[in-house]
């Protein structure tokens, strides 16, 4: 068997790529595809052209959260038109090819990968500054997948989200891992939750558990998010929390963390 003609295309279409960036999490509900969401509409609000792809098929919560439940994606004869939530902001998820959103979706690994693959490799989204990529929790399938499509095109790295939780951390260290392994580099890991806005500490052991972390991983810390309750609903309406005066303690903590990936 000789390589897979698939890699050239997809090489080829990545080419007009930038920056490529994956958001990771050990553990499911941590926050993950919020960020991956707000990062998006951060980047987008600094001009650049954003792609945003959700490859959580089994889950997708990517239209939701940028407010684009309902819509469908169009073909062209260059590919897959992205659905767009603004001109510079474009967005690929298996949750705009379900009939019902509350549809299941059973897949197998290999229905999986060969989905995953079209989206890298027919997906037209043209000229980007950054393809941000929402994976699902854990190292499966789909991380398997895209890690192998991704790789021979020059990934910038991952960015990880956990709670500061124990229970979190363990999975990340897993995720890690995973990335050294297969030779993506870890560009640092958010703590999201990690507090209430009065200084409450949200878990056992408290706010600050990743940063250790990652200290003993030798991984850098990018910061933490507070829980907020605003940046909960902004996320449910498939809104920016940056344009959102009530988000400030989110919003201020994301900027500061964004500007150091
Ligand atoms: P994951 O992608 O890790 O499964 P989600 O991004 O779907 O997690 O987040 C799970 C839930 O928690 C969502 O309802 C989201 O709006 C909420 N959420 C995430 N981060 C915060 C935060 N910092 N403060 C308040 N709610 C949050």
């Amino acid at each position: 068997k000789g390589p897979d003609p698939d890699l050239a295309a997809i090489e080829e279409r990545m080419s007009s790529v930038k920056h490529k960036v994956l958001v990771l999490s050990g553990k499911g509900g941590v926050g993950k595809s919020t960020f991956a969401a707000q990062l998006s509409f951060a980047l987008a609000g600094q001009d650049k052209q954003v792609g945003l792809l959700d490859i959580d098929i089994c889950g997708p919560s990517i239209p939701k959260m940028l407010g684009l439940e309902g819509q469908e994606i169009h073909q062209s004869n260059l590919g897959w038109s992205p659905v767009y939530v603004e001109d510079n902001l474009g967005v690929m998820s298996i949750g705009f090819m379900l009939p019902d959103p509350d549809e299941a979706v059973i897949w197998r690994g290999p229905r999986k990968n060969g989905l995953i693959k079209q989206f890298v490799k027919d997906v037209d989204w043209g000229d980007l500054d950054y393809l941000v990529v929402d994976a699902p929790p854990g190292t499966s399938d789909e991380h398997i997948s895209i890690m192998q499509y991704l790789k021979a095109t020059n990934v910038d790295g991952a960015i990880i989200v956990t709670t500061p939780q124990e229970v979190s951390l363990i999975d990340v260290r897993k995720e890690i891992n995973f990335c050294k392994k297969v030779g993506i580099r870890v560009l640092g890991v958010v703590e999201n939750m990690s507090e209430l806005r009065q200084q409450i500490e949200m878990f056992y052991g408290g706010a600050g558990g990743a940063e250790k972390m990652c200290r003993q991983m030798r991984v850098p810390f990018l910061g933490r998010v507070p829980l907020d309750p605003q940046l909960g609903k902004a996320a449910d309406e498939g809104r920016s929390c940056f344009e959102d005066a009530k988000c400030v303690a989110s919003s201020t903590a994301l900027k500061s963390i964004i500007k150091r990936v």
